[in-house]
């Protein structure tokens, strides 16, 4: 029996991290990058926090920012062509998941042979080759797609968020500044931080987690619940932010060594039909997935509830799981999370693709990981 484990080669965490990436891309005799990230983040200026070291460091970066959000694989073959038309020899995907995830896309394409498309690398294929290496720079506390090896791409004719995984999409380094977060908007805040939350939280309950992944998932939930509530209500409190961050990465890696599960096998269908940002549909999801699952991994909810800080180690099982239940729902209720229906999604063209939903969840092989595995039916 052999296990394997996986993180990015280098990660640097702590506030300022950002102003030491030139640092990391020399450590690796790399000097020669193309940034990927999306319009806000250069309308905002924002960019300019990774733009400024890296030519402090004698690097003259290019830049990509077509990035959307759930990026498409068309936005992917646009940044493979921006990649090779120039003379880069690594990816700095700098954003939340979307420009991370399409720098991860953009060297496993790129790396292909001519005429590949995205969905060729759908799980269950495994991409393992990139033609440059990543390095990513998270500026939401939330996907841990810094630490992961996944990327998820949108097949624009089929409407489908596809899950690509494998070492080509695993980042070569993170570099990990919570400072860059606090300009993240509350609605936002919220949704990447449930976001991690349902990582960590579905990495440790899943059929495939194992003991080097309950650490990280563990040590996620303890950072990342006391909080949540606090990065929504006040933004600029630097100490939970910098727990937020931390907490976000190593759900990331927790997940990338276990799994995800229901929750966002179902959450990745109302994304790409509804566009639902991606935490948000994982928050819709949470509490009804969990009440779902919960007696089928009864001590895993209960330990997790433990580490939350919602029920004490003198809990037995049966209680501490109905805390945690009515803490997802707190949760939900506190971070103004909205039903389906009052976020605007429309009810006749939810009931017309709720069988198509159901197939595209159950396609993308997450469900099977979760304590209870339901039927297209359920
Ligand atoms: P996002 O990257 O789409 O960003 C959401 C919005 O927040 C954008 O408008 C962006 O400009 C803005 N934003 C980002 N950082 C900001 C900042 N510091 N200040 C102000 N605004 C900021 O959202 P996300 O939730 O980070 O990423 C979602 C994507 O990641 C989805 O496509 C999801 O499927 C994917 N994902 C990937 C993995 C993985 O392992 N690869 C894991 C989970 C989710």
């Amino acid at each position: 029996m052999t296990t394997s484990f996986v993180s990015p080669r280098l990660l640097m965490i702590g506030g300022g991290a950002v102003g030491k990436v030139a640092e990391v891309l020399g450590q690796f005799g790399l000097s020669k990058p193309l940034v990927v990230t999306d319009p806000w983040m250069v309308s905002s200026d924002t960019v300019e926090k990774a733009l400024a070291p890296l030519r402090a460091g004698g690097m003259n970066p290019g830049v990509f920012s077509d990035t959307v959000p759930d990026p498409t694989d068309t936005v992917i073959e646009a940044g493979v062509a921006a990649m090779k038309a120039g003379d880069y020899d690594c990816l700095v995907g700098f954003g939340g998941g979307s420009p991370m995830d399409t720098a991860k896309a953009m060297a496993i394409l790129g790396a292909a042979p001519a005429g590949a498309k995205m969905r060729d690398f759908k799980v269950p294929a495994q991409a393992n080759r990139g033609a440059l290496p990543v390095i990513c720079i998270p500026t939401t506390a939330g996907t841990g797609s810094e630490a992961t090896r996944f990327t998820v791409i949108t097949d624009t004719e089929r409407d489908e968020k596809m899950l690509i995984a494998g070492l080509g999409a695993l980042p070569l380094a993170a570099v990990v500044d919570y400072e860059l977060t606090f300009s993240v908007p509350p609605r936002t805040t919220a949704d990447t931080g449930i976001d991690s939350l349902t990582h960590a939280l579905e990495a440790f309950v899943s059929k495939r987690a194992n003991d080097e992944a309950d650490e990280y998932a563990l040590r996620a939930m303890r950072l990342i619940a006391p909080n949540l509530r606090t990065v929504y209500r006040e933004p600029s409190n630097a100490i939970a932010r910098a727990a937020m961050m931390k907490g976000a990465t190593l759900a990331g890696i927790a997940f990338s060594n276990s799994s995800v599960a229901l929750v966002h096998g179902m959450s990745r269908p109302i994304g790409a039909h509804f566009h639902v940002p991606h935490g948000l549909s994982n928050a819709m999801l949470l509490p009804a997935v969990t009440e779902y699952s919960l007696n089928a991994a009864l001590p895993r909810y209960a330990e997790a509830a433990r580490a939350m800080g919602v029920a004490t180690s003198s809990e037995g099982d049966q209680s501490a799981g109905a805390k945690l239940l009515q803490e997802l729902r707190d949760l939900n209720r506190d971070l103004a999370v909205p039903t389906p229906g009052a976020f605007g999604i429309d009810a006749a063209k939810w009931d017309g693709l709720l069988t198509t939903m159901a197939d595209q969840a159950l396609a993308s092989g997450s469900p099977a990981n979760n304590p209870a595995v339901p039927g297209a039916e359920e």
